[in-house]
Order: structure tokens, then sequence, then C-alpha cells
């Protein structure tokens, strides 16, 4: 046990809510100079860095508030059954937690990661991504000027090579990695070896689909923006529009136009909605994906090459009659480029939407309760959002299934996955 985890563990729900409230006040009265950090490290438009830093001081908030109800000792109604007079269950913190985090939300992920894992008494070690180092040593300033004692919450600015050797360390507990599929498979080798808890939060490839009895216009409006919003780079966009032949041809239709009127430009100006893409690996990648549908004879219905100019832009970009074989068929594609798919019925969109190895998130959009019942049934998924965008709220527990991983971020599930749940029974 380290002796950071020594002072933090013992301390009291209300002494970490107080520091986690003024931590949160911290964040939200430095909102202008975090979010310049932001976009200027990753290239987010800069209304999104704001909303992303105001969304962490909410979360912190949440768990200020309710961490101590979300571990309350849970009793055994019946204590009798097992031959004691008390019996029951108490959350306790695992220790040291390791968090291996991306830069496309480089405060959200880390702050959803810290904030329930502080607020269970546990200490984090955040290694975060080596692009975003800005906002890795503010998030470690935060904490420390917000009260948490030495050594609650630190930024060690290693690159990924050092991870085996942090997470073999006994001193750590466990793991939380958000990031690539490549990143989720060593680390969780490393942390089975170790036999240490592990929690992955990979990539997406998340469908949204349209039935006939969609509220179209809204579909079209809140399918470009959670294809492009952070330029294209979220785990939990849409990404693969599956669309009712019956309203295929107009939402094709509104859907591009919307995409080819968004403002692509420096993320600092105000008026951009799309700026370029955090790397130029990253940008590489993405236009690979497309050039392959191409040459297999896929339709751009929009762009689908590298502008020229400066900067990693990649425009907003649909594409279709893809077909399987098609790389973007199966990957992510993790950038502004959308794919749509025709489907005759129901089964067909589901089977659609369950052919990647990935299982995030969902949208679907139809008022036709039989749909909704079917959708909510069928998709192999770890959530589904109904007539709406995924959004990941502090309140509603977040995590995938497949490749897209395993355990649970944000609610009570959030907190419960690094805490030892210990069983107390009492003659
Ligand atoms: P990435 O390359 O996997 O990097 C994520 C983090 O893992 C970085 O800190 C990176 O460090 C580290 N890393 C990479 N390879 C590693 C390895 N072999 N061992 C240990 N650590 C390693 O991912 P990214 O490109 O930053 O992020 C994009 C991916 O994250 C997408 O697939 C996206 O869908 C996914 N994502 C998922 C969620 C979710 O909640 N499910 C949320 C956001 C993003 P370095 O930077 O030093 O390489």
């Amino acid at each position: 046990m380290t002796s950071a985890y020594r002072a933090l563990r013992f301390t009291s729900f209300a002494e970490r809510g107080a520091w986690m409230r003024a931590a949160a006040d911290l964040i939200e009265t430095e909102v202008d100079e975090v979010a310049q950090i932001v976009t200027l490290e990753m290239g987010k438009p800069i209304g999104q860095a704001k909303s992303e830093t105001l969304k962490c001081a909410r979360i912190m908030r949440f768990y200020a508030s309710n961490a101590e109800g979300f571990l309350a000792y849970e009793p055994l109604d019946d204590p009798s059954s097992v031959n004691a007079s008390r019996a029951g269950t108490r959350y306790e913190p695992l220790g040291v937690v390791l968090a291996v985090m991306p830069w496309n939300y480089p405060l959200w992920q880390v702050v959803r990661f810290a904030a329930p894992a502080l607020m269970a008494g546990n200490t984090g070690l955040l290694k975060h991504a080596s692009n975003v180092p800005q906002s890795a040593l503010y998030l470690d300033s935060l904490f420390k000027r917000a009260g948490f004692p030495a050594g609650a919450f630190q930024t060690l600015l290693i690159g990924s090579a050092q991870v085996e050797a942090v997470l073999n360390d006994e001193r750590v507990r466990a793991v939380t990695l958000t990031g690539s599929e490549a990143a989720g498979r060593s680390v969780a080798s490393i942390a089975g070896h170790n036999i240490k808890k592990a929690v992955l939060e990979l990539g997406g490839s998340d469908p949204f689909i349209i039935m006939p009895t969609a509220n179209l216009e809204k579909a079209v409006t809140t399918a470009v923006t959670a294809r492009t919003q952070n330029n294209g780079q979220s785990c939990i966009a849409g990404k693969r529009f599956i669309i009712h032949a019956d309203v295929y041809d107009q939402f094709a239709r509104l859907f591009t136009q919307k995409m080819e009127a968004l403002v692509l430009g420096d993320p600092s100006d105000l008026a951009t909605q799309v700026g370029p893409l955090a790397t130029e690996s990253g940008r590489s990648d993405l236009a690979e994906l497309v050039n392959d549908a191409k040459l297999q004879g896929a339709t751009i219905l929009t762009r689908g090459s590298i502008p020229d100019g400066p900067g990693w832009f990649y425009p907003p970009t649909v594409i279709t009659d893809l077909h399987d074989g098609m790389r973007l068929v199966l990957e992510e594609a993790f950038g502004p480029v959308a794919t749509l798919y025709r489907a005759e019925s129901r089964e067909e969109a589901v089977r659609i939407a369950n052919q990647t190895t990935f299982g995030l998130s969902s949208s679907i959009w139809t008022t036709d309760q039989g749909d909704e019942d079917y959708f909510v049934d069928t998709l192999d998924v770890g959530a589904v959002f109904i007539n709406g965008m995924t959004v990941s709220y502090p309140e509603l527990p977040f995590g995938g299934i497949k490749d897209s991983g395993y355990g649970r971020e944000l609610a009570a599930a959030g907190i419960r996955e690094f805490c030892n749940l210990k069983t107390i029974w009492n003659a």
C-alpha cells in the first residue's frame, strides 16, 4: 500500500467530496484557458473544448454528492438464512489504479475515471496519450490545487512502452484503458498475467438506424452532429448509417447536403464546426480506409480525399454502395467519414449493425413500438439510444461488449469497478 493511498483511503467521503467540489470550482473558473490547451493540443473546435471542460465539473460534483450512497454498506435482509445475526457487503477501494487514456477527450476521459476513483478512496496514476501532455499536467495540478493529498492523483509523462513496467509493479492494483483495440489487448494481457483488475473502453463503429416512422429531419440533423462532433474522432460517434429503403433516398440527400455545408477550418475560430484531425497518422489511416472502399467500387456522395493545404484536415465525407470485403465496413473510421447502408427490413438492419466486431453503443430512430422493442432486444451493444444520439451522462453506465471492451464507467457501476466488495458475516 503506498503512503498516498493510505492517506486517501482513510479520509471521509465528506473530505474527499470537498476536494472534488473544489476541483470542479477551479476547472469551471479556468474554463477558457483550459479549453485553449485542449484545442491547441488536439484540434477540437473551441466551443466543444469548453463544453468538455464544463462537463468535467459536472461529473466531479455528481460523484462528490453520490459516492457515499453508491458505496454504502448493503445488509442482507434475512441474515438468519446464512446463520448470522448480521451479514452484508461493503465496498472498499482497491489501491493505486493506473489510467491509460486517449487524446480525443483529453479532460473528460480522465476525469470520468478520476472522479469516481478518488471518491472511492483509490489513488490514480495517469499515463495520458503522448500528444496531450499539457492537458495531462493540467489535471495533475488541478487535483493538487483542489486539496487532495500529495500523490492522490499523479501524471506520469511516459510512453506506451513503459506501461508494462508500471502495471507489473505490485503497488499498482488495477488498470483502466480507454483507447484502441491494439492497446487494449496489450494492456489486458499484462493485467491478466498479473491477475489485476482491468476495465477496457475501446473502439466502436456504432450503428445509427433510421426507420420509416422516424422524424427524418431531426434524424438527419442529429446524424450530422453524431458523425462530426470532435472532428469525427469519438468512440460513440454514429459511424454507420443504416437506413430503411423507404426513406433511404431522402435521408441520403438531406444528410449529404448538411455534411457538405459544415464549416471546416481553424478550431480556435468559434465559427468552425470541423477542425483538423489530431494526428497525421490518424488522417492517413482514415484516407486508407476510404481509398480501399473507392478502389472496390464504393460510391462517394461527397468529398472523400485529403484536401490541399496545411493542417491535418479530412473533410466530412459520405460513402455508399459498400460491400463485404471493404475495410470500411468492418473497421472503425476515426474521422468525419459516414457510411450509408440500405436495409429492406429491420432484420436486415440488425444484421448489418451486428456484423462488426465492435459493440459499444447504437442509436435507433423510430416511433413504432414494435421496431423499438425489436432493436433493443437484438442489437449486440452496451447501449441503445432511441430517437437521440449516444451521449455519456454521469448518471448512466457507459461501456461496450465484444471488441469494444469490458467493464463500465459512470453511474454506480463505474465507481464500483475499482472497489473490493467485502462480505461481512457476523455470528
Ligand atoms: P491509442 O493509440 O490506443 O492510445 C490510447 C492510449 O493508450 C494512449 O495513452 C497511448 O499512449 C496508449 N497506448 C497505445 N498503445 C499502447 C500499448 N501497446 N500499451 C500500452 N499503452 C498503449 O488510441 P487513440 O488513437 O489515442 O484513441 C483512439 C481510440 O480510442 C479509438 O479506437 C476510439 O474509439 C477509442 N476510444 C474509446 C473510448 C471508449 O470509451 N470506448 C473513448 C475514446 C476513445 P501513446 O499516446 O503514448 O501511444
